[in-house]
């Protein structure tokens, strides 16, 4: 049976106007020590209490608090459980947590789950004051920073805490799409295939860098790849039998035994997949590398290797990889036809690549100038904005120039 609140439950209402009081649900069992909070912190706040965390929880999920203010040894949740639940609806509202006894643990995992502080008891109450005002105020700032990031004006959108990140990287998994970006066969005049990239609809990540880079602190980068992988392959419709599908990995996903599972959707149309492996990131982190790569063939993917001229020392994992096909950096691409030094590189690049059996994609082509430059080097596949920008795989398979 859960306890009732002790005041009358007001509609849902959204963030308070500044200058309201600020709205504090208080949760604590004892009921002495709960009324005499109440009376001392209704002075300067709205407070609402409830005697244990599925009250708590009932509540927060149909209003909007400044703060929580939290026993931790609670009957049914505990204070930590509770924390654990407020943060998977709201990223912002600050919980302080109150205990007589804090073990390392519970304080690990409260800071974990982003509670603000600790108050342990008995505590003096213009100190809980002075929190709990603080609090309401990083509240404030909180959701206003987070309406700017959805605005897409200023803030780091990594900058909440572990379980708001986590949070937020949840809705990017659940919203993420992928869309296709042609690749052109430059002899053929053909588009010959697809990049797969992915998208996602969480405001917090609003391009794969932002994504990648929370799955990475987060140690949930083959999450990621796994999603893409499945959409990627059930998704991809081109408008021609035989084209080839580019899938970005991520290096520790070659550490993922989904990657080389038969029954994985992508496997399954292996033969026409060539898995690009950046080398802005290291590989020095994934075992076996020539093993694993080997592995990879003998399902039926072909490698490249993405961004050449952008990272690491290329060396290593032209040795370990053997890729069949390269793509270089846009970095060099971009304003080739001015600049002897880029089509010096290139050249020579392609001229290498081709005697080691490597075909070369030349990427992020934005001018006709650039277009007619790569050309005339030799690199064998196109691709850039100039050809076609990211969206579903139902370009015309001609091309124009
Ligand atoms: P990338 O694999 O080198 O992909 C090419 C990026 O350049 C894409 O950005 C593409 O939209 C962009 N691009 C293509 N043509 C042009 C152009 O002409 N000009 C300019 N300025 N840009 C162009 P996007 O989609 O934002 O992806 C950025 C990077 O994020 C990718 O670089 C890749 O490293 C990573 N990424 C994207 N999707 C995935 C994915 O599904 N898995 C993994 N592991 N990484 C991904
Ligand atoms: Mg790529
Ligand atoms: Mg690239």
């Amino acid at each position: 049976m859960m306890n009732k609140p002790t005041r009358e439950l007001p509609a849902r209402r959204d963030t308070p106007a500044d200058g309201a009081r600020p709205r504090l649900l208080l949760v604590e069992d004892e009921d002495g020590l709960r009324h005499a909070l109440v009376r001392t912190l209704s002075e300067t706040f709205d407070v609402t209490a409830v005697s244990d965390g599925s009250a708590a929880a009932e509540l927060l999920v149909k209003e909007t608090y400044d703060g929580v203010l939290s026993d931790i040894g609670l009957p049914g949740m505990s204070g930590v459980d509770l924390l654990r639940l407020v943060r998977t609806y709201d990223l912002d509202v600050p919980v302080v947590l109150m205990t007589g006894q804090p073990s390392v643990e519970t304080a690990i995992a409260a800071l974990e789950l982003g509670a603000l502080t600790y108050v342990q008891k008995p505590f003096a109450h213009d100190v809980l004051h002075g929190t709990l005002l603080r609090a309401a105020k990083l509240a404030r700032l909180a959701r206003t920073k987070r309406e700017a990031v959805a605005a897409g004006v200023g803030g780091s959108p990594l900058a909440g805490d572990r379980a708001g990140l986590h949070t937020c990287f949840d809705r990017a998994l659940e919203t993420l799409s992928i869309v296709f970006q042609p690749i052109v066969d430059r002899r053929a005049r053909k588009t010959m295939g697809f990049e797969a990239l992915m998208r996602t609809k969480e405001p917090s990540m609003p391009h794969p860098g932002a994504l990648l880079e929370a799955a990475e602190r987060l140690g949930r980068i083959q999450e990621v790849g796994r999603r893409v992988r499945e959409l990627a392959a059930t998704s991809f419709r081109p408008p021609d039998d035989g084209m080839t599908l580019f899938v970005n990995l991520h290096p520790a996903d070659m550490l993922d035994s989904n990657l080389y599972d038969r029954h994985a959707p992508l496997t399954k149309i292996a033969d026409h997949v060539v898995l690009e492996i950046t080398e802005r990131a290291a590989l020095d982190d994934v075992t076996e590398t020539k093993h694993r790569a080997a592995e990879l063939r003998r399902r039926g993917f072909r490698l490249a290797i993405d961004d050449l001229g952008a990272g690491y020392a290329g060396l290593t994992s032209f040795a370990t990889l053997e890729p069949e096909v390269v793509k270089l950096d846009m970095s060099l691409i971009r304003g080739i036809e001015g600049s002897p030094v880029k089509r010096h590189i290139v050249e020579s690049m392609t001229r290498l690549c081709r005697e080691l059996d490597m075909h070369v994609v030349a990427e992020g082509i934005e001018t006709m100038p650039e277009l007619a430059t790569v050309i005339d080097l030799g690199c064998d596949y196109l691709q850039g904005y100039l050809l076609g920008r990211p969206g579903p795989a139902l370009v015309p398979s001609s091309q124009s120039w």
